[in-house]
């Protein structure tokens, strides 16, 4: 339990506060803080976490390109604007496998979406799972036609297929958690305790370090079994260090590259069985998180 409570700290040490804002800066979660009005800041939040795939620099230059045409209001611009026109307005668009149809399929799923009700949190299913869209939207992705301009857009993940829907559980972290940096708007709809881990290469990896698992391949059942691992950290709150996780890959303060590590300055050391190894000290890992 000692153990634990160290741990905890540690990685509550590297979990950003709101004066550390700019460690958000390279993170697609800094899109939708551009936007006060809730509409648009779903929106966005979607459109973001959706292109949370590839190396950092590239998705914030694939975001920003995607957002710029919509303006201040993309939900508004999405209401107005016709499929044809949508078309218009990303003529040369591709962001590796997203193509340019792709992206104008996903921009007028959101809007079929937004012109019902105008807001996306309009059609949340309070008691549905969170594993997919299709749960929490079923009634809007079903015989409208949008879950066919969605999945061909391949920005929203088939959950037959059991992977771990990366991206559409980092835009639920965003929405439902109300503490930093995450936003709460969705909070009164779905309790934090219910969300799973968006597991991410950088996720998996240290979470195999610390003994949350053993798997090295990434699957729903994976980000179940991390997600249970942390929730002993804080059942309410299971995904509150999922930003500190995801960093130390992201930042590089752990990169893949064991050559590259400074495992002799790294907090988890102690508690990380790389780190163990590369110090040759005992390591904590995996006695109480497993
Ligand atoms: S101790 Fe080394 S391997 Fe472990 S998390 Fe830190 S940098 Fe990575």
């Amino acid at each position: 339990m000692a153990d634990r409570k160290k741990l905890r700290t540690i990685l509550d040490s590297l979990t950003p506060r709101e004066s550390t804002v700019e460690k958000l800066n390279m993170d697609p979660i800094a899109f939708p803080g551009r936007y006060p009005d809730l509409p648009d800041r779903e929106v966005v939040a979607l459109i973001a976490a959706s292109f949370a795939f590839g190396k950092v620099t590239a998705i914030m230059g694939a975001v920003e390109q995607v957002l710029a045409p919509l303006g201040p209001s993309p939900a508004t611009t999405l209401q107005i604007t016709k499929q044809s026109d949508l078309k218009k307005l990303y003529p040369d668009f591709r962001y590796r496998f997203m193509s340019h149809e792709g992206l104008v399929a996903f921009l007028s799923g959101i809007r079929e979406i937004l012109l019902t009700s105008g807001r996306l949190s309009a059609h949340v299913r309070k008691d549905a799972p969170v594993e997919s869209a299709d749960n929490l939207f079923r009634e809007l992705l079903s015989g409208s036609g949008n879950e066919i301009a969605l999945r061909s857009s391949n920005l929203l993940a088939d959950p037959k297929r059991g992977g771990p829907a990366k991206r559409w559980m980092l835009f639920l972290r965003w929405m439902v958690r109300n503490k930093f940096p995450d936003f709460g708007i969705w909070n009164h709809l779905i309790s934090p305790s219910r969300l799973i881990i968006p597991l991410d290469t950088h996720v998996l990896r240290i979470s195999r370090y610390l003994g949350f698992t053993m798997k090295t391949s990434p699957s729903m059942k994976v980000a179940r079994e991390i997600t249970e691992a942390l929730a002993q950290f804080s059942p309410a709150d299971p995904l509150q260090f999922d930003f500190a996780l995801a960093h130390m890959g992201i930042d590089g303060i752990c990169p893949r590259n064991r050559g590259l590590r400074r495992c002799d300055i790294c907090p988890l050391q102690e508690f990380c069985l790389e780190g163990r190894m590369a110090g040759n000290i005992e390591s904590k890992a995996g006695r109480d998180f497993q």
